[in-house]
């Protein structure tokens, strides 16, 4: 029997590393860990992240039971976990789709020592990028870490080996696997490990609303229009999907090809931002430009707390923070403005925003969020210079200039009980931020 391990593609359709074990020819077991690594250091029972994988799991369990076959899932350390498996079903391989986080490479790498232990093949696929950072290489050799001249070469890859799909013209890149053609070679037995409740693993439900995998289509045709605008249904609400492979990015970027090119644009972020990481894995502590790591941030502990709970006094700031811990979720041109005011207004460490994010994100994956970041900050790659510091007043005018987002988060904006004046305003968090960044910059240069 072959294992096929599920992680950040919680889908049987179009799942590379799933059709490759099906093709293979040895009945399949699917299985499925809720790593404790993960899940013991969560600070919140109530985390939507582990609801949606959960769901997502129990979901997926049923598809499988609707080809007479089930999911083995199991709650524990995967190591352990493995061992155990590697004992009791004796499989003859185990194929999983490649994770690029260090957490995921070290964890797989010590699944691999364990079965080279019995000789049983550990095979690993592409599934969650449409490229890996070495398929998108500058001419000359080298990762690209400047995002416009990386998405050309992106675009141009796609072109270098065209296939076809429903009787068109489609990048090989982009083809979908068809795992239910060989859906016969999955292992027709219930499974003895149901996928465990919430209650379970010691967790809760929460009462967000998760939004569904697919976009209407007018939001995606209207994309590059409304993308910008916070108070308005302007985005796809798709990257908690896309984080945990409930869908396949090659059917998003082919349907987002026939709709909207600035939301294919979007897309390649993604892959940029993963490519990154796969390259410079030291980026996830440090930054990318090590200057940066010589700016003397004040780090003032009240300052933070009024930026998380969204009392800074600057209104959109606010209204994205309390956004991000109501529903899991900020808008982008939020998170850019929330990222610049704690890193530039308030001069606090870019690693606490981060790690502020990666515990309220339902989208949470580390590359974006550490590129996002890095980008704010100034620090990373292809990032925002410095010396250009948001304007939130100026944000506030283009971007929400009725005050429709504001208020929805922040109701009591326009009332006595809402601050006179941010903690940090403008003028003065832009000169001593241009001042404190210049210096430290300066002697990094130097030194
Ligand atoms: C400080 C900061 C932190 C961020 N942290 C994360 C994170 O942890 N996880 C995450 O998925 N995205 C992150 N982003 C990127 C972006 O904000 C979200 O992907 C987006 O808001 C998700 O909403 P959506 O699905 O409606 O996006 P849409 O605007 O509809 O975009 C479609 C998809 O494109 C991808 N995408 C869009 N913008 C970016 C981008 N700038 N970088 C990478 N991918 C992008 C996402 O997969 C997204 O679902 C961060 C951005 C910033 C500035």
């Amino acid at each position: 029997m072959t294992l096929f391990w599920h992680r950040r593609d919680l889908r049987i359709s179009d799942n590379a590393g799933l059709y490759r074990a099906l093709k293979a020819g040895d009945p399949v077991q699917p299985i499925f860990i809720f790593d404790r690594n993960i899940l013991d250091k969560l600070p919140n029972k109530a985390d939507v992240r582990v609801e949606f994988i959960q769901r997502s799991v129990a979901e997926l369990a049923q598809a499988y039971r609707a080809y007479g076959s089930d999911l083995r899932a199991y709650y524990g350390k995967p190591v352990e976990i493995f061992r155990q498996l590697r004992d009791e079903l004796r499989p003859t391989a185990v194929y999983t789709n490649r994770d690029y986080e260090p957490y995921a490479i070290a964890r797989d790498l010590a699944v691999k020592e364990l079965l080279d232990e019995h000789d049983i093949p550990f095979r690993h696929f592409k599934d969650h990028v449409i490229f890996e950072s070495d398929e998108v290489q500058k001419k000359a050799g080298g990762a690209y870490t400047v995002y416009s001249p990386y998405m050309r070469r992106w675009r141009a890859t796609l072109e270098t080996r065209m296939s076809r799909h429903e009787n068109e013209p489609v990048s090989f890149y982009l083809k979908p696997y068809p795992t239910e053609k060989y859906a016969a070679n999955l292992l027709q037995e219930p499974s003895p490990h149901p996928v465990p409740t919430l209650a379970e693993m010691g967790f809760e439900p929460t009462a967000i609303e998760i939004p569904p995998r697919e976009a209407p289509e007018e939001v995606i045709e209207h994309y590059d229009k409304t993308r910008d605008f916070p108070g308005t249904e302007g985005t796809s609400r798709i990257s908690h999907h896309l984080r945990h492979g409930t869908v396949s990015i090659r059917a998003k970027v082919r349907r987002a090809m026939k709709l909207n090119d600035t939301f294919v644009k979007e897309l390649i972020w993604r892959d940029f931002y993963s490519n990154i990481l796969q390259e410079f894995p030291w980026v996830v502590d440090r930054s990318y430009r090590s200057e940066y790591d010589n700016i003397p941030w004040i780090n003032d502990e009240e300052q933070f707390a009024a930026w998380c709970e969204g009392r800074t006094g600057v209104p959109i700031v606010d209204a994205g923070m309390r956004q991000l811990n109501a529903i899991g979720w900020m808008h982008n041109r939020v998170r850019m403005i929330t990222a610049s005011y704690l890193t530039k207004h308030l001069l606090i460490d870019w690693r606490w925003g981060e790690g502020y994010f990666a515990d309220k994100l339902l989208d949470y994956e580390l590359a974006s969020n550490n590129g996002g970041w890095q980008w704010a900050a100034g620090s990373g790659v292809d990032a925002q210079p410095y010396f250009r510091i948001f304007n939130y007043e100026s944000q506030q005018r283009k971007f929400d200039k009725d005050y429709r987002y504001v208020k929805r988060w922040v109701p009591e904006y326009g009332t006595e009980n809402y601050p006179a004046r941010p903690i940090v305003e403008h003028k003065f968090g832009r000169e001593r931020a241009l001042r404190v960044y210049k210096e430290a910059l300066r002697e990094a240069r130097n030194a």
